[in-house]
């Protein structure tokens, strides 16, 4: 048994929201940074096109609001739009003074006067993309981590598998809260209590639990599935983001290739060479992902197709390779020039749009836990993700949840906490459980909660996942925890949750599409769920249109 840590503040996750939060807290605050593997397993090392920022002349963040509500499809919370959007010019400042190269404009070489180099991405009516290439996720975790490195208040904990939160009473007049949360050690094997004044989930998103995925194998909801045990929120789940065009070879795990592709004039072809997009949207290759991405399926489904083809080879040689180094260089490892030749591409899950419920600050509904990046759902993204308007919430928010953390936190008590109690298990001779559930939850979510759904196969979906839920608690109960199983319980209930949602939606609406209500309802409302161990008081209202409804199935109002 170990002995349980105590830090000012515990970060869970390394990625962007995780690492910018503890480079923003007073240097003063002792915290701990927690990663499953390495400090860059989550998916913001991955990210290629960028961060959308209202940057240029012709821009204006009234611009950059109007396209991101109108891909959100209706279900945006103007308020934490236009707070994110406000927000992007001081983020982009503050990434720059941390270090991070974005690339600048070539044709005006002198210092002075020179910009960066935007680019343009799907749903964008603006060139608003700043980038470092197309290693941009690469570009910015490495700086961040270096600067958490040389911060003598931060503590990087790797291969550091979060399990469940601690919680006690100690709350204003005996209010549950959050008081640090129980952490596998994968590689000692031993469960590690570590407690802390404010608890930040930055776990990322939840797309493992689909067949196809542009995500690394970390994300697997662990954030989503602690908060709602823990008694938060959960909302927006059945928008699943499914990127348009990964990698499609044998050979290639998860690989993506870049929306800006498309952004700088590559075209989406069918076999026979036959440009299709514009059968289904008059923007093209450019209309947004959800579009794109139900176009390719429905092109594969109608020819039976394995995949379909994006060509870029048109574009001079150079300008491909030095746009986008990565794709060209990885396409070429797997025999393919993209100079020369077309890219298969399948569509594949990208991005979480739902999660746990947040206020401007990330703050949940359990006191002392703040959730932020792809694991909250802020009501920024509404029923689908803009483009690059991901690292950029990750950023807006981290901030604002450090300043909240440093005026509400500081003076919390410190509490005991109980050690993990293992007496009662042993270890697995079985593991093949957790292999065959992993693999089944991926096809059934692939199947029937994919880019395309029907009644009939969510509450299929929703019975067969309720019979593995019981299999994985049941053998949760009895063994010692690994990762693997930590991921599979996990990802059970965010899978759960997501079709909960997504049944409890009687419309299409963004990246939600029921062949059984195909139209778009006039009402916009949010898919919110309430655990049975909520913290919050049971205060029902009555609504503008007289019905009583409950008051927390509305996102939190923002304030000035
Ligand atoms: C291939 C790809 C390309 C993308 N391109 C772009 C882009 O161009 N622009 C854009 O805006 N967005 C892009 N996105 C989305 C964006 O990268 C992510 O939404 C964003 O990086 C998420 O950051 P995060 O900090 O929330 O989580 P992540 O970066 O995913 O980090 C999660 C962290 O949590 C840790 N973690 C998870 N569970 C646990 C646990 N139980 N215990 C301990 N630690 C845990 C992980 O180890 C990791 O450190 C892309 C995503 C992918 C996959």
């Amino acid at each position: 048994m170990t002995t349980p840590q105590h830090f000012d503040v515990l970060i869970v996750g390394s990625g962007a929201a995780g690492l910018s939060l503890a480079l923003r807290l007073p240097s003063h605050y002792r915290c701990a940074v927690l990663s499953k593997g390495d400090l860059a397993a989550g998916s913001t090392f991955w990210a290629q096109g960028g961060m959308a920022a209202v940057l240029h002349d012709r821009d204006s963040v009234d611009a950059h609001v109007s396209d991101t509500l109108i891909a959100g499809a209706g279900l945006c919370h103007k308020p934490a739009v236009r707070f994110t959007v406000s927000h992007s010019r001081e983020v982009v400042n503050w990434l720059v003074g941390q270090g991070v190269d974005f690339d600048y404009r070539a044709d005006i070489p002198d210092p002075e006067f020179r910009e960066f180099h935007l680019t343009m991405e799907g749903g964008h009516s603006h060139r608003r993309i700043i980038h470092a290439a197309d290693r941009t996720g690469r570009a910015i975790s490495e700086v961040l981590t270096r600067r958490a490195k040389e911060a003598g208040n931060i503590e990087l904990l790797t291969d550091r598998c979060a399990v469940d939160l601690i919680t006690d009473h100690g709350g204003e007049s005996g209010d549950r809260r959050c008081i640090g949360a129980y952490v596998l050690n994968t590689r000692s094997h031993q469960v590690e209590a570590i407690g802390a004044k404010a608890v930040v989930m930055a776990t990322g998103g939840a797309s493992k639990a689909y067949l196809y995925t542009s995500n690394p194998d970390g994300a697997s909801g662990d954030g989503i599935a602690i908060a709602w045990r823990a008694g938060c929120r959960v909302a927006n789940l059945e928008f699943n983001q499914f990127h348009p065009t990964c990698l499609y070879h044998p050979a290639a795990k998860s690989f993506l290739i870049t929306e800006a592709l498309r952004g700088e004039g590559a075209h989406l072809l069918l076999p026979d060479g036959e440009r299709f997009m514009e059968r289904f949207d008059h923007r093209g290759e450019l209309a947004p992902r959800d579009v794109v991405a139900r176009a390719i399926d429905h092109e594969m489904k109608r020819l039976g197709l394995e995949c379909v083809y994006l060509d870029i080879s048109h574009r001079p040689a150079e300008f491909i390779q030095s746009h986008f180094p990565t794709v060209y260089e990885r396409c070429l490892s797997f025999g393919i020039d993209i100079t020369k030749e077309r890219i298969p591409v399948v569509p594949a899950a990208h991005y979480t749009c739902g999660g746990v419920v947040v206020d401007q600050h990330g703050s949940s509904d359990l006191p002392g836990l703040y959730v932020i990046g792809e694991t909250a759902c802020t009501g920024l993204h509404g029923a689908n993700r803009m483009a690059s308007n991901s690292l950029l919430e990750c950023f807006v928010y981290a901030a604002s949840a450090a300043e909240h953390i440093t005026q509400h936190h500081d003076d919390a008590p410190v509490s005991d906490l109980l050690p993990w109690d293992e007496s009662r298990v042993r270890i697995s001779d079985e593991d093949v459980v957790i292999q065959y559930n992993w693999q089944a939850l991926r096809r059934l979510m692939w199947d029937y909660v994919g880019i395309v759904r029907s009644d009939r196969r969510l509450n299929f979906a929703r019975e067969a996942l309720a019979l593995m839920q019981e299999e994985v608690a049941g053998y949760y109960g009895r063994f010692q925890i690994t990762r693997p199983l930590l991921e599979l319980r996990n990802l059970a209930q965010v899978a759960a949750l997501t079709v909960e949602c997504a049944i409890n939606r009687k419309e299409s609406r963004g990246l939600h599409f029921n062949r059984d209500y195909s139209e778009t309802s006039s009402k916009a409302q949010d898919s919110i769920l309430i655990p049975d161990n909520t913290v919050l008081p049971s205060v029902v209202e009555e609504s503008a249109d007289g019905l009583a409804q409950n008051m927390f199935l509305r996102l939190p109002e923002y304030k000035d």
